[in-house]
């Protein structure tokens, strides 16, 4: 970390970070990974260190910090495996809706639990008939006396299947359009209509039991669990999606930072005609494009978090550092592992983990052309305002 952008604090806070999962993560990322076994421990871990919620209240169990030290901590996470830092982060998405549009009471009620991993959360936007779009949900909510009928199905929920908390996206007004029709509820588990069928069988990000098939029929949630007003759901949405970029991003060049180190290492002990195969252009120019690719996309992560704990608006920022790190971050994976030839390809190293996990980067919290919709559409915005730079 170079002390241009970073101050001596934040270096040493990163510093003890990467100790703590150099220490703590290996066990549980590999039983993560071959055995699907969600990390309930570590993640309790990681609650005491305050690993987890770090840019919220500390009146609420949060860390008291901002988003540069979640986003530092997210990187961390995911230099030992990007699954981790998805079952670390995915608490922190659903935090951020609750500590900034959540009562007193719902606050004090989710988030300590949230922090201290004794509540595992999940949070239900995309659905079987689509993720990208999704203003255009069918999951309904209808209030009925005290209470709102939830009916629906959801997909793809990280941590779904082992979740006491979901948040829940759904259309409470199909009269008007989703962007002011939509609201969003926090849903205890226990309730008999809740139905996780199947998990997904997943290239990456395995331990994290994604479910395929969440379905709410008819499941009554108490008025007092809708967060914020009806119908304020699609900007909450809008809101939260922006910092989840970020950590997304961070998450991406923490496994793309730790490939190019196995790399670099690999680079310069292993022998091929008589030399390191460092000393061949094919190789020490494929490790400079890596360095090069990264360092640009660390840039546009650090912007964007900073940017957002100055208060400004991130979401062409934000979409463009999610972008940039998802591609730029499986680039240097797969040539990475070309670099190690055949070993790469095997599961000694862990290369071939933390590829399959960098190639969900792409898809999830919005794809590579989502992300370009929405650069593009602030762009053009800003353009007709006279404001793009
Ligand atoms: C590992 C993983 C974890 C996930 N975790 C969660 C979670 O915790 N909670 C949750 O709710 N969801 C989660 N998701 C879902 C994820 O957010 C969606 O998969 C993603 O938003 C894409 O939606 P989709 O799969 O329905 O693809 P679709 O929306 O059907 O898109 C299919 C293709 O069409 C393209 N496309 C769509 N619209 C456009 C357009 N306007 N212009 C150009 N191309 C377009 C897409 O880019 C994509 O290539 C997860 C997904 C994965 C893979």
């Amino acid at each position: 970390m170079e002390s241009i952008f970073f101050s001596e604090q934040e270096r040493a806070y990163a510093q003890e970070a990467r100790e703590f999962f150099e220490r703590e993560a290996r066990p549980h990322v590999l039983a993560m990974d071959r055995e699907n076994k969600y990390p309930f421990e570590l993640l309790k871990k990681m609650g005491e260190r305050k690993y987890i919620g770090v840019r919220f209240p500390a009146q609420y169990g949060g860390g008291g910090r901002d988003m540069m030290h979640e986003a530092i901590v997210n990187e961390e996470t995911a230099a030992q495996s990007y699954a981790l830092a998805c079952a670390r982060s995915v608490p922190h998405h659903c935090a951020f809706i609750i500590a900034n549009y959540g009562s007193e009471e719902q606050k004090r009620r989710w988030l300590p639990g949230t922090f201290s991993a004794e509540l595992i959360t999940a949070e239900c936007i995309t659905e079987p008939t689509g993720g990208s779009d999704a203003a255009r949900m069918k999951t309904r909510a209808v209030r009925q006396g005290g209470h709102y009928v939830l009916t629906g199905e959801k997909r793809f929920q990280a941590s779904g299947a082992v979740a006491d908390l979901f948040v829940v996206f759904a259309i409470t007004n199909p009269e008007v359009h989703p962007s002011q029709g939509m609201s969003v509820f926090a849903v205890e588990k226990g309730h008999p209509n809740i139905v996780a069928m199947e998990e997904f069988d997943t290239l990456g990000w395995r331990g994290l039991r994604i479910v395929s098939e969440l379905i709410f029929d008819k499941v009554e949630v108490p008025a007092a669990n809708l967060i914020g007003t009806e119908g304020q759901g699609f900007p909450i949405l809008m809101d939260m999606l922006n910092s989840e970029r970020i950590l997304v991003a961070s998450g991406l060049l923490g496994t793309a930072r730790t490939c190019l180190e196995i790399a670099t290492r690999y680079s310069m002990e292993r022998e091929a005609f008589h030399r390191p195969i460092r000393n061949f252009e094919g190789i020490s120019f494929k490790i400079a494009e890596m360095a090069t690719r990264l360092e640009a996309a660390q840039l546009l992560r650090t912007k964007a978090a900073r940017m957002l704990d100055q208060g400004q608006d991130v979401t062409k920022i934000a979409a463009m550092a999610k972008g940039f790190a998802a591609e730029n971050a499986f680039w240097v994976a797969n040539e990475a592992l070309q670099v190690m030839g055949g070993i790469g390809y095997t599961t000694k190293h862990d290369m071939e983990r933390h590829f399959r996990d960098i190639r969900g980067g792409m898809v999830a919290v919005g794809t590579n052309e989502i992300m370009r919709l929405v650069v593009q559409r602030e762009h053009y915005r800003e353009f007709a305002e006279g404001r793009a730079e």
